[in-house]
């Protein structure tokens, strides 16, 4: 990233020439006019930008000055920033103190600043701030009698010992709040505002022995060295755990750095005429256009934004102060015309004068995006076109999330709180981060649970990622809990006051009730409420018609085909409501599972020869036939991809480890333990408890002939077919039998038979040669015949390298990325969570390959394959259908690769829909794509 320099005509005559190619690194702003503008995010972060471009349009911002990024990077390279970075501070900082006629920290009326991080992009809560920075021994009585109001300054200055403590002197913050609590106690007094005066003084007597205990130094007390020291302090904490672990989930590049702004402190806490608040310009969990805010009188910003009191409606503004109400109305609603966007901002009110502190883009829901991105083009401030960009993909969940299932059964409210992310969640009650991903599962062991807290800290974001919802007693629509959920896309019920939340007894106490962990309840984030219990949840319905606007317009520009991956016809049929163009991968797996056909597929595995097996097969047909049928009729003319049996086929029979158990134990089994067992064991012909002795450890023996070390490398995929190829013929059968009989009743159908884990031509020579002489026996003796495909699924690198010679049979390739990027990393998909943290925390990878295409690597070979294939068969169909058909940015690889279609679950269809639609769109209108985070 380039730094910005000085162009020469400003630089001082008379300096030196290293001064003079030296990098700006120090931006003022201030007396209406600043040194950067909105455009520079890169150097001067989303809110030093903000901050000169608010400037530079005559807002009332208070004065400062912000330095760039490049210095935070600087100081990650060398634990320390340059001389010159130090030298522009001073400078700015004797601009400002004769701008403000005051001096940091010292004189009658002494300069206070606020010491803020501010990244690129938006990382809320994640890396330090310090206010009230300029206050000592003399400079807070100094303040006292400025403001005529001893107990306010000392209370500033004990929340600057407090914050600078923590943050620059790294002592933790319980050494802090147990003096607090231990004064408020002694005082016999619940709030903090309930201290006196003298308290305050005793607190901050104790706090500077906290400090000289824990970091062996006294408070500093020159206030140029506490700002050099919180400038550091604020550039360290983008390496804290909190910061990187945001950066990771939210895809942020760790490279970036923060910048840092240092601003002429104001005031919310100056008494009744002061105060502070946060808004957005439209109501950020629906989209309304409506003035949206909370704010509290004679209060300080991280009041507001941590939830601490629970703030009040921006309405009740304009009962206590009409004037400043409407300045702020006015102001805002112009943020909003000038950046072209719904803005998110937040104000302080010192002694009756309004201040704008910053403005960004807000963050919104998914309804919401949809909702504010339509309207803006009605109102005429964006373009269509714009408006595509302004959803991220992923957003489009939000329409799709469930709502609560309330019909027939009573449903017991127990609080209602703010409805600060939408969608339902039902799960059950954790009190501690730590329990929620302790308790949380993970793969198929998942197991929903509910964040429920007195409020959240950015401590707590590991347990809000695995938590379904979150729940808390305090705060507002602005506190923690409710940004981080609404950026996760998780429901959320925020300041939920009736309800008691002791996280010390893990209890939760509510009309007269006691929740514990373990307890369930039920969530709905739309409308706030906190149910008893377990409810159900209902599909949300995808065709509202906003959504259908927006993707009309999307629509258009979109090349990539999207399909969806289905295996029975429910799926198929709501994978065509969300506007899936055909299916690209039917697991037949996964309709051997059904009541009816197990115990056929499990007589097939069990079956030691052909003729036993073929015996089985021939019962799996008519079902078999049956299931593509109905996927064949939803899909009504779309092409349906169907893969041949994948999996090794012990994953059908029992775990071996619990079958050796079953025969130990056999002997000591009650009546009753024999009947469940001769349940478990019906499907292998245990009749009853007598037939038990004999059927289990034949099923054992058969188990141990199954078994593998290496399962996933092993009798699989299209091995199964070779080894067994009367399996491969039953499906081509029931394929096309199903083909043909839907056909006869005049709807299209267009087969694609899909072989897996080939790796080579033969392999894929000899399973396609079944297929195609299955096809033409079928269509002659039905009289009737379909067009259909033969290709494979490109799942392993072999594969890929070879893909000019398999595409001389293989007439579409549908690429696997779950296995091809297990194979190609050699991680096992369902072992990597071993080691991947570790990966992710130390950079050896940025992100979960299985979630997000590894370009690099997988990328590669997707690319190779495509382009030999297609040499071979220039008309040769390219598709995805592992996970990441369903991700955006994977997604875009796949455009960019020219890829016929991605294929992925029902549910991330329109996703992936608006993804395919950006991705071109932003080719064809060079446009940068993604709303602003
Ligand atoms: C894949 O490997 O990407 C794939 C789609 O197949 P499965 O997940 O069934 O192995
Ligand atoms: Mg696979």
């Amino acid at each position: 990233m380039a730094t910005t320099t000085l162009p020469e005509a400003e630089v001082e005559v008379g300096k030196s020439e290293a001064k003079k190619s030296a990098p700006q690194y120090v931006y003022f702003f201030g007396g209406g006019k600043a040194d950067g503008h909105g455009k520079m995010k890169d150097e001067l972060g989303g809110k030093g930008a903000g901050l000169a471009e608010m400037t530079n349009a005559g807002l009332p911002v208070p004065p400062g000055f912000t330095i760039q990024t490049e210095a935070c990077r600087e100081y990650m390279r060398h634990g320390d920033v340059s001389k010159e970075v130090d030298r522009q501070m001073e400078e700015a900082l004797a601009k400002l103190e004769a701008l403000q006629g005051q001096k940091l920290g010292i004189g009658e009326t002494p300069l206070l600043v606020s010491v803020r991080s501010g990244a690129k992009f938006s990382m809320p809560g994640m890396m330090d701030t310090i206010l009230n920075l300029g206050l000592n021994d003399k400079s807070v009585e100094a303040l006292a009698k400025r403001s005529g109001n001893s107990r306010f300054a000392h209370d500033s200055y004990r929340r600057l010992i407090q914050m600078f403590g923590n943050v620059v002197l790294e002592i933790p913050k319980a050494a802090f709040d147990e003096v607090f609590d231990a004064k408020k106690k002694q005082r016999k007094k619940k709030l903090d505002t309930e201290l006196t005066d003298k308290d305050l003084k005793e607190v901050i007597a104790e706090y500077k022995k906290v400090v000289k205990k824990h970091a062996k130094r006294d408070f500093p007390q020159d206030a140029n060295e506490q700002l050099v020291m919180a400038r550091d302090a604020v550039f360290r904490s983008w390496e804290n755990d909190r910061a990187k672990h945001y950066r990771r989930i939210n895809n942020i590049s760790d490279e970036l750095g923060t910048a840092v702004n240092v601003q002429a402190m104001v005031f919310g806490n100056l008494g009744d005429s002061s105060g502070t608040g946060v808004g957005f310009t439209r109501n950020p969990a629906t989209g309304t256009k409506e003035f949206y805010g909370e704010f509290l009188m004679n209060a300080q910003g991280e009041d507001v934004v941590a939830g601490i009191r629970t703030p009040v409606h921006i309405s009740e503004l304009e009962k206590i102060m009409p004037d400043v109400y409407r300045q702020l109305h006015e102001i805002t609603t112009r943020l909003e015309k000038h950046y072209r966007d719904m803005q998110d901002f937040e104000f302080t009110i010192q002694e009756g004068k309004l201040y704008m502190l910053q403005t960004r883009n807000g963050k919104r829901t998914g309804l919401a995006a949809v909702r504010v991105a339509i309207e803006m083009v009605e109102e005429g401030l964006i373009t269509k076109e714009e408006a595509i960009f302004r959803v991220e993909p992923n957003q489009l969940y939000d329409f799709l999330v469930p709502r609560l299932d309330e019909k027939r059964v009573k449903v017991e409210v127990l609080a209602t709180g703010l409805p600060a992310s939408p969608g339902a969640a039902v799960g059950q009650i954790v009190f501690t981060a730590e329990d929620a991903v302790a308790k949380a599962g993970h793969g198929t062991k998942k197991n929903p649970v509910i964040l429920v807290r007195a409020e959240t800290t950015p401590e707590d974001i590991q347990g809000m990622e695995v938590a379904v919802g979150i729940l808390t007693s305090r705060g507002g629509m602005t506190s923690h809990a409710a940004v981080v959920t609404r950026g996760m896309g998780k429901c959320c019920v925020a300041g939920a006051g009736d309800i008691q939340v002791n996280e010390h007894t893990q209890e939760m106490r509510v009309k007269g009730q006691v929740f514990k962990e373990g307890d369930w309840i039920s969530l709905d984030g739309t409308s706030g409420r906190v149910i008893k219990g377990k409810l159900a949840t209902v599909d949300a319905r995808p065709d509202d018609p906003e959504l259908m606007k927006l993707m009309s317009w999307s629509e258009p520009f979109r090349k990539t085909g999207v399909r969806a991956n289905a295996d029975i016809p429910r799926d198929a049929i709501q994978a065509r409501a969300f506007g899936a163009e055909g299916i690209g991968l039917c697991r037949t797996e996964h309709m051997f599972f059904g009541e009816k056909k197990i115990p056929h597929m499990r007589a097939m595995i069990l079956a030691d020869n052909e003729k036993d097996r073929r015996a089985a097969l021939k019962k799996l047909l008519p079902l078999q036939r049956q299931d593509f049928v109905g996927v064949f009729r939803a899909m009504d003319g779309f092409p349906v991809t169907i893969r041949t049996l994948d999996p090794p086929l012990h994953e059908f029979l029992p775990r071996r480890e619990e079958l050796m158990v079953d025969i130990a134990t056999l002997p000591y089994a009650t009546a009753k333990d024999k009947k469940s067992l001769v349940a478990k064991y019906r499907d292998y012909g245990a009749k009853n408890a007598a037939d038990l002795k004999k059927v289990m450890p034949a099923l054992l023996s058969r188990v141990e002939q199954l078994h593998e070390f290496n399962p996933m490398l092993g009798h699989r995929g299209c091995r199964l077919g070779i080894t067994y190829p009367e399996i491969t013929e039953m499906q081509a059968q029931a394929i096309f039998e199903a083909a043909v009989q839907v056909a006869k009743d005049g709807v299209k159908v267009k087969p694609e038979v899909m072989i897996p884990l080939t790796a080579t031509l033969k392999e894929m020579a000899n399973q396609a040669a079944i297929v195609r002489r299955v096809a033409d026996e079928v269509f002659k003796e039905k009289g009737k015949s379909v067009d259909y495909l033969v290709g494979t699924m490109i799942e392993l690198p072999r594969a890929a390298l070879v893909a000019d010679e398999i595409a001389k049979e293989a007439e579409f390739f549908s690429f696997g990325t779950n296995d091809l990027t297990q194979t190609t990393f050699g991680f096992s998909r369902d072992d990597v969570n071993k080691v991947l943290p570790t990966y992710i925390a130390e950079g050896i990878l940025k992100q979960d390959p299985f979630a997000v295409l590894d370009r690099e690597g997988v990328g590669q070979l997707i690319r190779m394959a495509t382009e030999r294939g297609r040499k071979t068969r220039p008309s040769l169909k390219v598709g995805i259908c592992g996970e990441h058909g369903g991700e955006p940015s994977s997604v875009e690889f796949c455009y960019q690769t020219g890829l016929n279609y991605v294929s992925c679950s029902p549910f991330r269809v329109l996703t992936a829909r608006l993804a395919a639609a950006q991705a071109a769109a932003s080719d064809l209108l060079k446009v940068e794509g993604g709303r602003t985070k």
